[in-house]
């Protein structure tokens, strides 16, 4: 039966008044702690003017990392538009850290795809080229899909063994779970830092920002990465990425992100930071209009009988919305309709492909202003079973429920 999208949207949204008033008080806050963080910096037209060069007294960059140290509660932070993206923020981070023969142990399973040749790739200057050795311990789920530590292993694991750090990813990935709760991350650390104390906790937050009131650096994780083309960008920032975390960790990063010698100390941008500024500022508005519709999307598509997750019912602690298809052909054109829904390359249509650092084809929407920018509407997903699409974003809630339209349109054809 071919059901009218504007009833669903309709009706999904009726259903949905509630949990929007809940993300509207998280954004709420959010904008507060932003905003007090400019305010605790003395943020200037000034610090917006660019350098070149080396980049030496860079102030725009320098009280760009403060705003950032402020947002998180951390001691200190790298905000580049050198780290390339999320992948590079994290790769630099694990190098930063880990030395030959050390152990990095992720207690959240196997990390995001691009990881894994910074993992264990052969003959690609990967961790185990430099002796350092990797180990995971998966997480565990109920019923519901929501993730759990597994304590009694990652106990065990720290005791028979010597860590260097635990490596804990916040949002999904390409996997059927849900993201793991600050509150199940504040736990874990807690267990992990009781248990043995000189082990780093290092987490991927890509997805995670501002969709609840706290960040790991809160919970005493030693040093936080992500991109600012996803959350903390509010779709507004260019390209780059950051590290927040513990003074002593970040310096050794930054050793890593330029070089021994010089640190954080350089570093320029010509163009100047001020959309760096106005990105973050906008964030937790840009993530609450995400959160929005990844609901909307989650509702309308489980109330056709799509599998989704998170539920509509379920707390949000992430971005996105995952989107169980019957068929391949289904999958793909549900991300086409995406893309036929956006303001940039509308005209395109997709196809899967072999994209660096994952190993399927992979299908991507992203007809976003900001090259591949995944806080602006989007969808992806590995060509392989189970057929998932993995939704997140637009810039605003308004865009998010016309792009919807599209897609009950398009899939429905496809049942
Ligand atoms: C997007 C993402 C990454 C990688 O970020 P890129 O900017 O695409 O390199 C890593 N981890 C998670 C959980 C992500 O969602």
């Amino acid at each position: 039966m071919f059901l009218e999208s504007e009833d669903i949207i309709f009706k999904a949204e009726k259903k949905l008044s509630d949990r929007f008033e809940f993300i509207k008080d998280i954004a709420q806050y959010n904008q507060e702690k932003v905003l007090n963080a400019f305010k605790n910096c003395n943020v200037a037209s000034r610090h917006f003017a660019g350098t070149s060069g080396y980049g030496y007294d860079d102030i725009g960059r320098d009280t760009l990392a403060r705003v950032f140290s402020d947002i998180f509660q951390s001691e200190s932070a790298l905000v580049s538009p050198n780290l390339v993206s999320g992948t590079h923020a994290l790769t630099v981070m694990l190098f930063g850290v880990l030395r030959p023969f050390d152990t990095l142990l992720s207690i959240s399973g196997q990390p995001y795809d691009t990881l894994n040749d910074v993992l264990t790739g052969k003959n690609v200057g990967s961790l185990s080229d430099f002796s350092i050795n990797f180990d995971k311990i998966d997480l565990v789920l109920n019923n519901e899909f929501k993730p759990i530590f597994d304590d009694k292993k990652i106990v065990k694991y720290l005791s028979e063994k010597t860590v260097k750090a635990v490596f804990i990813q916040r949002s999904r990935g390409y996997n059927l779970r849900q993201a793991i709760s600050m509150e199940e991350v504040a736990r874990i650390i807690k267990i992990v830092k009781e248990k043995s104390p000189q082990t780093l906790v290092l987490v991927d937050n890509c997805y995670g920002e501002f969709v609840e009131k706290t960040e790991p650096t809160e919970f005493g994780a030693d040093a936080v990465a992500g991109s600012l083309i996803k959350n903390m960008g509010g779709g507004i920032i260019p390209t780059g990425g950051y590290i927040v975390g513990k003074s002593d960790v970040i310096s050794q990063i930054s050793y890593r992100l330029t070089s021994p010698s010089i640190g954080n100390e350089v570093g320029s941008y010509q163009y100047g930071y001020m959309p760096f500024y106005q990105g973050v500022f906008l964030a937790p508005v840009t993530v609450k209009n995400a959160l929005k519709g990844a609901l909307l999307f989650a509702e309308a598509f489980s109330s056709l009988g799509f599998e989704v997750l998170p539920k509509s019912s379920d707390i949000q602690h992430d971005i996105v919305t995952s989107i169980k298809f019957k068929t391949e052909n289904q999958l793909i054109e549900f991300c086409r309709a995406i893309q036929h829904s956006s303001p940039i390359d509308s005209f395109l249509t997709l196809e899967p492909w072999d994209m660096p650092g994952y190993n399927h084809k992979v299908i991507m929407a992203a007809g976003t202003f900001v090259q591949g920018a995944s806080i602006e509407l989007s969808a992806d997903a590995p060509i392989k079973e189970p057929y998932v699409a993995y939704f997140q974003g637009a810039l605003t809630y308004e865009h998010a429920k016309i792009a919807l339209k599209g897609a009950l349109d398009c899939v429905q054809k496809y049942i």
